[in-house]
């Protein structure tokens, strides 16, 4: 049985996420605060896999605040890049954060490998740790193929040129609530709540 919890620090310091993160807490009662908030700094992400790097920012922020800490790591995967840009999805963008490269960057090296294999998944990692060190780690996922030029003005990031299985459209050109509901973060969220809270 897992240990109720009232009050939890969100590892993070992008307020968006902590907005998206405390509404979905909301039916179970917790009260959500922001690592940033806390004046918790941002621990380096030095593992090799999304769970990993998730663990390493819930655990450093339990250990800060003495609360339980919920962090998320999340990317794009190509097929026909043996997973790139995985965990560096981020640093792909560069020190300007400009997407428009890293979807060129994409496009380059798919063309260079001269790959048909456009297939790619976006996954969600989840981390929930407790100041006694108890953890729990969830991956979520949304698969579909990549299509270019990049199409839509919706989301964020890879969105543009990323359709999910079923659909025609990019997320890029998707509503945000359509999108919001079967994303990658979704599907962790729900094994997070349906262990941890529901419980
Ligand atoms: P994180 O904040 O370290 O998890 O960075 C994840 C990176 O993966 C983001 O900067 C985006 O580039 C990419 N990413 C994660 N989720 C999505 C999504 O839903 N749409 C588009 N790009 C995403």
């Amino acid at each position: 049985m897992t240990q109720k919890i009232e009050k939890i620090v969100v590892a993070t310091h992008n307020k968006g996420k902590l907005k998206e993160i405390s509404a979905l807490l909301l039916p179970f009662d917790v009260i959500a605060i922001s690592a940033g908030e806390m004046g918790v700094d941002e621990p380096e992400e030095t593992e090799a896999t999304f769970i990993g790097n998730a663990l390493l920012k819930a655990r450093h922020s339990a250990k800060a605040t003495n609360l339980p800490a919920l962090a998320d790591d999340s990317g794009l995967e190509v097929l026909g890049l043996n997973g790139a840009p995985g965990i560096y999805s981020a640093r792909w963008a560069g020190e300007n954060k400009d997407f428009n490269v890293a979807m060129a960057r994409v496009e380059k090296e798919l063309k260079e490998k001269n790959t048909q294999d456009y297939g790619a998944r976006f996954v969600c990692a989840l981390a929930l740790v407790w100041p006694d060190g108890t953890q729990k780690a969830f991956e979520g996922y949304v698969e579909g193929h990549l299509e270019f030029p990049a199409r839509g003005e919706n989301g964020f990031g890879y969105d543009p040129i990323f359709v999910p299985n079923g659909f025609d459209i990019t997320f890029g050109e998707m509503d945000a609530d359509k999108k919001h509901a079967m994303s990658h973060r979704a599907n962790a969220f729900k094994q997070l709540i349906a262990e941890v809270f529901e419980k």
